[in-house]
């Protein structure tokens, strides 16, 4: 069986491609009845998600386990670094800080550790283990 280049156009962005020998005969190869369809760009652009990889938001310095939520305080949207739990409440950077100066005790040092880790979320990876500080003074 003899295989020769052929120039096929795409159906997606109506372009041509190239068909190629070696193509053709991994096709008979796999027993595909039908010639593909579409060129590299466009087959890569469907099968998608993977190519995309290392752009989008995520590349943009937001940590992929940015949550949107609403502040429990005052409502406007915020973003937190780890899932909110149902029922505890979750603070904006804003009413976080205006809690803070209520000082019991032990929780002081702690609370100015997790607002520095609030802030620094956008751009910083963050630990499940702080993220859950972040809750538990949030809820504090
Ligand atoms: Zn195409
Ligand atoms: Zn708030």
């Amino acid at each position: 069986m003899e295989f020769v280049d052929r120039l096929l156009t795409c159906a997606d962005c109506g372009g041509e491609f190239i068909f190629t020998a070696g193509e053709q005969l991994f096709f008979f190869d796999k027993q595909f009845k039908n010639d593909p369809k579409r060129c590299k760009p466009c087959k890569s652009k469907r099968s998608g998600v993977g190519v995309q990889a290392g752009s989008g938001p995520a590349a943009a310095g937001l940590s992929r386990t940015e949550t949107r939520t609403e502040c429990s305080e005052c409502g406007i949207e915020t973003t937190v670094p780890f899932k909110p739990t149902q029922g505890r409440p979750v603070l904006c950077r804003q009413c976080f800080q205006a809690k803070r100066p209520v000082t019991d005790g032990g929780i002081t040092a702690a609370s100015s550790t997790t607002v520095g880790l609030i802030a620094s979320a956008t751009n910083a990876d963050i630990s499940s283990v702080s993220a859950e500080m972040v809750a538990a003074a949030a809820q504090a």
